[in-house]
């Protein structure tokens, strides 16, 4: 069997495993593998009137589901998590298949989303509001939370799954029905999902209208993007993506939560211990070929470490074996188009053009013909130039130098974005320091920008947007807050001692 028919023929046995049996084979929804470029399967995109008709039957459901008790709405999410450990490989399998992530990655993408299913689990009976004193006597004083409506969810390319269900879980658990535009690179995963939540409703006594797949590139998310009856937008891609969609929903009074680009930077200060940072930072700058949203782009580095520092990185980028990301011992895998590698390219010339120096990788290297596979590049720069301060989606990190700690922080906090930052420091003093000052969403002490646990809020400031997702109190952001007064007096004092007749 030649490998086109062999990875078509094995993204058809996990998405059948998985509930997937009757895919058209003939749509204008061209799925292939970033593995060698080859075609897995067509699928038809979603019609305007099939998106129409999902979001209606979206927003019956939610009548009925918002009055069901939280704790009955978390055995849904309790029977999903069951199902994606039963089928944790085919989804893995499907990721490797549709992104290019190795195995191990993969799995533990999937691993997230039964984490996450435990979590909303757990959130089921604890949906908590608080109660404040009243200024009144014979008052009562709180606030109780409430389903919030549908929830669209527009997802990247590059975490196909887990973002899916830090907020399909989350937003189940909280009374609200979803309806979901993954990338249109993978589409394949999605169905998957799809198919093991229908699942999973059907069992414990849900209603199927709960959750909807729609097919589709830009122009089915903006459908979604300018529904009305989409109460929350859950929007995950770049900062030129969310450029357009945040103003469209802020215009129609929508709530919309954006997890944009990252741009993520981590200091290495004197103290640091440099067997742990190089081991760190390899895994953050080069691990999914570059392609998280956390990915490790700027090491800004005390210049008493600089050379050695480089030297080392340059090592252990040279020793990545990269390939085909189901070969044994593969650690990078491709880059998910050549259109990532041209962006790569262009953002290397342009470092150099600033005086950056390539101290290794940029190239193309070999790999199944047809994947496009890449050496992580690391590249000196002599400062903190545009092309640094953009993302460029694609394994390239960037060094900078410091002397002074407060001018290293600077440095770090004079991009745009502000998703994840990383300190690397015996020193406590430095740590605190960075804590407070980092103006991400995420910082990091003695451990890389990648690789976040589903227990926290996740997201950035800036330009990545301001949303969080998955755990801590991100669920608030799928409810409403009504603020409640009760009398039980038989008196009606006003508050602030206001008198009225
Ligand atoms: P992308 O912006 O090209 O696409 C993301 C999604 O948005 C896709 O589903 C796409 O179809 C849709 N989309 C694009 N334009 C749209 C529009 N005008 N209206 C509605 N929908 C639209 O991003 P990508 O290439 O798939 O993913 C990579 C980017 O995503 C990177 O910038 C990465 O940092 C970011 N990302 C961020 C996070 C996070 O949590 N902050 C997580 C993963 C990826």
């Amino acid at each position: 069997m030649n490998t086109t028919a062999q990875y078509a023929a094995r993204a058809a046995d996990a998405l059948a495993r998985c509930g997937v049996d009757n895919l058209a084979a003939d749509g204008s929804l061209v799925v292939t593998t970033p593995i060698d470029g080859t075609e897995l399967v067509r699928l038809h995109p979603t019609s305007a009137t099939e998106l129409d008709a999902a979001i209606t039957n979206a927003a019956e459901t939610f009548a009925g589901w918002r009055a069901t008790p939280a704790p009955v709405r978390g055995a849904l999410v309790r029977r999903l998590g069951e199902l994606l450990t039963e089928h944790k490989s085919d989804l893995a399998e499907l990721v490797t298949l549709e992104v290019g992530k190795i195995p191990s990655e993969a799995l533990g993408e999937v691993q997230e989303m039964i984490d996450v299913c435990d979590f909303a689990l757990g959130l089921s009976r604890q949906l908590y509001g608080r109660t404040m004193p009243s200024e009144r006597p014979g008052h009562r004083l709180m606030e109780t939370w409430h389903p919030l409506g549908v929830v669209g969810v527009i997802s990247a390319f590059n975490f196909p799954v887990a973002v899916w269900s830090w907020n399909t879980a989350i937003a189940l658990v909280c009374g609200d029905p979803v309806v979901w535009k993954p990338s249109e690179v993978t589409p394949l995963t999605a169905l998957a999902c799809d198919a093991l939540l229908r699942r999973a409703a059907a069992e414990v006594g849900a209603p199927e209208g709960l959750h909807h797949v729609l097919l589709g590139d830009a122009a089915v998310g903006e459908a979604l993007v300018d529904d009305p009856r989409i109460a929350l937008l859950s929007a995950t891609g770049s900062i030129r993506m969310g450029r357009i969609v945040g103003p469209r929903v802020a215009a129609r009074f929508g709530r919309c939560l954006l997890e944009l680009g990252g741009n993520n930077g981590a200091i290495v200060t004197p103290s640091a211990d440099l067997d742990l940072t190089v081991r760190a930072v390899v895994f953050a700058a080069a691990g999914t070929a570059g392609q998280r949203c956390t990915t490790l782009r700027r090491l800004i580095v005390h210049s008493s470490l600089a050379d050695d520092l480089t030297g080392r990185i340059a090592t252990a980028f040279s020793g990545l074996r990269i390939g085909n990301p189901f070969d044994e011992g593969v650690l990078v895998g491709p880059l998910i188009s050549d259109h990532s590698y041209e962006a790569m390219r262009a953002a290397l010339d342009r470092a150099d053009d600033d005086g950056g120096i390539l101290v290794t990788g940029g190239e193309r290297v070999d790999g199944p013909d047809g994947g496009v596979y890449v050496s992580p590049a690391l590249v000196r720069m002599p400062d903190q130039t545009d092309v640094v301060r953009e993302e460029t989606f694609a394994p390239i990190l960037y060094v900078l130098t410091y002397d002074d700690f407060d001018d290293a922080v600077a440095l770090h906090n004079g991009v745009p974005q502000g998703l994840s930052s990383s300190i690397f420091t015996l020193d406590q003093r430095e740590a605190e320091r960075f804590l407070a000052q980092s103006d991400c969403g995420i910082a990091n002490v003695n451990i890389g920008t990648s690789g976040a646990e589903i227990g926290g809020a996740f997201g950035g400031e800036k330009e990545t947007g301001g949303g969080r997702e998955s755990g801590s109190d991100s669920w608030k952001t799928y409810m409403r807050r009504a603020t409640n007064t009760v009398n039980y007096s038989d008196e009606l004092p006003l508050a602030q001692g206001v008198e009225f007749g």
